[in-house]
């Protein structure tokens, strides 16, 4: 996996096995188990604005560059394989949200079953504040793949870079693909700990003006990476 200081990536070929390794990278992590992910990075040249997607039905370990789906923004896939099903929320986020320059979606076995509670990540930890503000939001419930999905979606991902989605999964958005992984990692791990948390009692909230000072160390000093 590309670390935090590699150089942005110029070229479409290096950026399509950048997405792959993601992905791959993705489950080796333990946050995500076969195929029901998916990573997206933004891309454009001098012809084209979008991104490349991994492709719907082709396991990881198989999939080729050139299988990489990309889409432009109005949601066109160009390419031999289908986009993941999930591809209308990360158009509208890369449409939404200027920062968003990669995007991991994993169903991660913690932050998923807080999902399916229709629970978000208050601030029981100071490291929630890592994916941008106080807690960290679970969207309402719509079926994969439609629109009402992507709308809750980019709604609870307002000043963050990280939400759940309520009896589905995550979604993590960096300013570059390692950025993004290392966020689901993140995200991943808080959920964990929240869960464990809660199977003694209710956990005690950090209030908003201590997460207003982690919040401003993290502007200051740049995130801490997982
Ligand atoms: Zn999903």
């Amino acid at each position: 996996m590309a670390s935090k200081r590699t150089p942005p990536v110029n070229d479409e070929r290096a950026l399509r096995e950048a997405v792959i390794a993601t992905a791959l990278a993705m489950n080796a992590a333990g946050i995500n188990r076969g195929k029901s992910g998916n990573v997206s990075a933004r891309w454009r040249d001098v012809a084209f604005e979008g991104f490349l997607i991994t492709p719907t039905g082709v396991p990881y370990q198989q999939t080729a560059p050139e299988q990489i789906v990309a889409m432009t923004l109005r949601g066109e896939a160009r390419g031999t394989q289908l986009p993941s099903s999930e591809w209308r929320f990360h158009r509208d986020i890369y449409v939404a949200r200027a920062d968003a320059q990669a995007i991991v979606h994993t169903h991660a076995p913690f932050a998923t079953t807080l999902a399916c509670m229709h629970r978000g990540i208050p601030a029981f930890h100071y490291m929630v504040a890592v994916a941008g503000g106080m807690d960290i939001r679970c969207a309402p419930y719509a079926t994969f793949g439609t629109q009402e999905l992507s709308d809750h979606a980019v709604a609870a991902l307002a000043g963050r870079r990280a939400c759940l989605l309520a009896n589905h999964g995550m979604i993590a958005v960096g300013a570059s693909l390692a950025q993004a992984l290392a966020l689901a990692v993140e995200v991943e791990t808080l959920a964990e700990m929240y869960w464990r948390a809660l199977q003694i009692g209710e956990p005690v909230l950090l209030s908003e003006g201590e997460m207003d000072v982690v919040l401003e160390k993290f502007r200051t000093y740049g995130q801490p990476q997982a």
